[in-house]
């Protein structure tokens, strides 16, 4: 498929370019002595990806650790309750080990690291789904593991930082700034540009210097490729329409990858928190600009200095002010659509899944789950696959503290 002179068929292998482009957005831009790092992750990555030996052990953690497939679930009493006879479907990534996504990528990275040779991983954390992810990954492998994590984030999201210390990992407070994911990415860089010899940095979501959105994408592309295929299994056809959310965006990219090259429309959800003023939200591609942070060139929301610009959201795994490359390039391409959900849908569809399903989802993925009702509202037939990026446990005490049960 070629759309607006990009064409899909062989768009994965296309992009990024050798040096990380998407377009204009990704790239590298760090320290030199970062850069020798990336780089040595990057060769070790081309190589690596391609042997036989680290692709037959991925797939058998996948299997055997995480529980994959993940399944898609009708959600038929949430499709009846809306009324136009569409049809919702979520991709239960709530399902998958630890509860989230983020396993997918952290797995990868971590077996990277042990081909690597290396002792240790380094990350910083958000919500903390990451770093539980990472420190599961540590575990599993036998490596050292430093996370990351603002104050502010530590206080708001108690089990996960237990459970990271249970797992073995230590967990590193962080006190600049607004004390949240932000500040938390920088001083994990910090932290690697002093110890990149021993160890390796692991990326959270589709973010970073090359080669982290190429990797963290392939490493996530496994909802997309595994959804694509159960949905057509169940159905006979593709769906009209693919939702997820975005905060850095690798459940997405994840999701997307598998439907890039069909005729499927495509639908971003980010954080619109309490309104559209600067500070407010988190939702980045909507009303941010070009502009460079955290080594990669995207679109970013930016303070009256250049500077990336404080952010909010309800959900912790959303609020950072930019997202990944490649979702700036399919946001200027016009092959994916980004548009919000903010802080009130969200806890809506938070109790709406729960009540009307039995499944409690992530308040990230309350989004994407908002977005969907909202969408199928507006469709006269067809369907609409959702990627449920995570399960809500963690988020429960937050929500009865600050909203009451509904
Ligand atoms: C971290 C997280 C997200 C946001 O990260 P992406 O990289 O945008 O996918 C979404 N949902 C859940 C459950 C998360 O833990």
């Amino acid at each position: 498929m070629i759309f607006n002179d990009v064409n899909f068929d062989t768009y994965l292998k296309n992009y990024p370019t050798e040096d990380g482009f998407f377009g204009k957005y990704g790239g590298s831009y760090i320290s030199p002595e970062l850069q020798t790092a990336m780089q040595e992750i990057s060769h070790a990555y081309n190589t690596i990806c391609k042997s036989r030996k680290f692709i037959d052990e991925l797939r058998r953690i996948r299997r055997e650790f995480q529980g994959r497939p993940t399944p898609i679930s009708h959600l038929q009493r949430l499709s009846d309750s809306i009324g136009t006879g569409v049809q919702l479907y979520a991709k239960r990534e709530d399902l998958n080990h630890t509860g989230a996504h983020k396993l997918n990528h952290c797995m990868g990275e971590a077996l990277l690291a042990k081909y690597m040779g290396k002792k240790k991983v380094i990350a910083e954390t958000g919500a903390g789904q990451h770093g539980v992810a990472l420190a599961t990954a540590a575990a599993y492998f036998g490596l050292e593991c430093d996370i990351y994590m603002g104050k502010v984030d530590i206080e708001k999201q108690a089990p996960n930082v237990a459970r990271m210390k249970i797992l073995g990992a230590r967990v590193v407070e962080v006190t600049d700034g607004l004390q949240t994911l932000k500040e938390a990415v920088d001083a994990a860089f910090a932290a690697y540009a002093r110890e990149y010899k021993d160890a390796i940095y692991c990326i959270g979501s589709v973010l970073g210097p090359h080669p982290f959105p190429l990797m963290v994408r392939d490493f996530q592309s496994v909802v997309g490729i595994e959804a694509r295929e159960q949905f057509i299994d169940m159905t006979g056809e593709l769906p009209d329409a693919v939702v997820a959310c975005v905060g850095g965006g690798s459940n997405a990219m994840g999701t997307f990858a598998g439907f890039l090259n069909d005729p499927v429309d495509i639908y971003g959800v980010e954080p619109l928190g309490r309104g559209t003023a600067l500070g407010d939200h988190a939702a980045s591609l909507k009303y941010g600009t070009e502009g460079i942070m955290h080594g990669f060139n995207s679109i970013m929301l930016k303070d009256e200095n250049g500077e990336p610009a404080p952010v909010y959201s309800v959900a912790s795994g959303l609020d950072y002010p930019s997202s990944g490359p490649e979702h700036a390039f399919l946001h200027d391409l016009g092959r994916v659509k980004y548009d919000v959900i903010n802080d009130e849908e969200t806890i809506d569809a938070f109790f709406t899944l729960s009540r009307l399903e039995g499944i409690i989802p992530a308040i990230e993925s309350s989004h994407a789950i908002a977005y969907g009702m909202k969408l199928a509202k507006t469709m006269k037939k067809g369907s609409v696959l959702i990627t449920l990026s995570g399960r809500g446990d963690k988020d429960m005490d937050y929500v009865i503290e600050k909203y009451g049960i509904r």
